[in-house]
């Protein structure tokens, strides 16, 4: 373990770029949802890294399936089929749906390839490459940083310096189908959207929502892309966040926790789409790596072993109950409390940087989103005793904030 914090920042201050304002923390090890800091501190992990850590931090059996793999193959490119891609992508589908899927990344590198979905559709629609190219996103939405998912993220904090844009972006208002409707014209091709915002703070498509969205896309002969990079893999209490809506998308992005902590991304196209990608015409050096399917199978293993929806999707009613009843103690402060299954957010009434600070120096780490809330996102894996634990340091912290 490095115990020499002071050497760690100075490393980063000479030669790591500074595009993150990051905690002082210095992580060095992780189990289950405890992490140590380099000085040995022990911390509550509901960050998840971002909703990655699936499983928590080093489950016994995603090691084992990585190490197993990395003393077997870890690399062999897409010039040729490693048995671990195929098995994967029979999980995904028997999950999603009929259909096929795509590797790469990142949850960046998924909206990309369905930015190229969408034009391929445009042109198979209108029978012209650049004719039928539009993509309906959503006001607040985050896809990621490349310029691609950049240009359907309509947020000038994450946009400014990049300029110009890609073209073909326009932005409606979640859970207000007209805004989307009064968008579409004979250039638009595809709507792309989050379920669940996650960036943004945790705001919710209703299920009426998503239903016209569906009909929208049928009726004008649009693809819905769903990007469930964030609120997928189970974070909801099931498999996919759409899937309480009952819909039925064209596409979806994941990405985050479905290596459990190992980079890989994913893309699912329905069948009668799965088509439109030919020979040569998408790629990924690492996508479906023997290495990240391996990682990937290892989480929807466990998933079903250790019956993690139903445990989330149980032990997040009491926890959410918990939480809503600190908004009502603590009602100057927390304005309330969204969210679903182990996704969930506490909109507050100033900035809550403070709050996060004084949660992270009393043993809980969160994340901030949007401008006024902390995310909560524990591993798939918390228990009740866990999530109360947060509970207990919210109480106390927030205490101490009012006296
Ligand atoms: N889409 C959503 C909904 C996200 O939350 C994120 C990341 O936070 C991304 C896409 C981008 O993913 P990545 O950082 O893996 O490129």
């Amino acid at each position: 373990m490095n115990t020499d914090e002071s050497n760690t920042e100075e490393l980063y201050r000479k030669y790591v770029l500074a595009n993150y304002a990051q905690a002082p923390l210095t992580i060095n090890k992780g189990v289950g949802v405890t992490v140590w800091d380099d000085t040995g501190r022990e911390y509550l992990d509901f960050t998840s890294g971002i909703a990655v850590t699936t499983l928590g931090h080093c489950h016994p059996r995603w090691l084992q399936k990585i190490t197993d793999q990395a003393a077997e193959l870890a690399h062999c490119s897409n010039l040729f089929r490693n048995p671990n891609q195929g098995l994967l992508a029979e999980k995904l589908v028997q999950r999603a749906g009929p259909g096929k899927a795509f590797f790469c990344n990142s949850g960046a590198e998924a909206n990309e390839t369905l930015i190229k979905l969408a034009r391929l559709h445009g042109r198979e629609q209108s029978g012209t490459e650049g004719q039928q190219y539009k993509i309906l996103a959503a006001k607040n939405a985050f896809h990621g940083r490349t310029m691609g998912s950049l240009a359907a993220t309509p947020q000038e904090k994450f946009r400014g310096g990049f300029r110009p844009m890609l073209d073909g972006f326009a932005f409606g208002e979640i859970n207000n189908i007209q805004s989307f409707t009064d968008l579409v014209d004979k250039h638009t091709s595809a709507i792309l959207i989050e379920p669940i915002q996650g960036e943004s703070g945790i705001l919710s498509c209703s299920k009426d929502f998503l239903h016209e969205l569906r009909e929208l896309c049928d009726e004008r002969g649009l693809l819905l892309l769903l990007d469930e990079v964030q609120c997928g893999i189970g974070r909801t209490g099931s498999f996919f966040a759409f899937e309480h809506a009952g819909i039925h998308p064209d596409a979806i992005a994941m990405a985050k926790g479905l290596g459990g902590g190992f980079p890989i991304g994913a893309v699912w196209i329905a069948e009668p789409r799965a088509h439109l990608f030919t020979p040569g015409s998408h790629g990924s050096t690492f996508g479906g790596s023997p290495m990240a399917c391996a990682a990937a199978l290892a989480v929807l293993e466990v998933l079903e072993q250790e019956d993690l929806l139903h445990r989330v999707a149980e032990q997040s009613k009491p926890w959410l109950a918990a939480l809503r009843e600190l908004a009502v103690k603590f009602t100057g402060h927390i304005k309330e409390v969204r969210g679903r299954g182990y996704l969930v957010a506490l909109a507050f009434h100033d900035n809550p940087t403070p709050i996060i600070v004084e949660l992270r120096n009393e043993g809980l780490l969160t994340v901030g989103a949007g401008d006024q809330t902390v995310r909560l996102l524990p591993p798939l894996t918390a228990t009740s005793e866990e999530l109360q634990r947060s509970v207990d340091i919210f109480e106390k912290v927030l205490d101490a904030a009012v006296s």
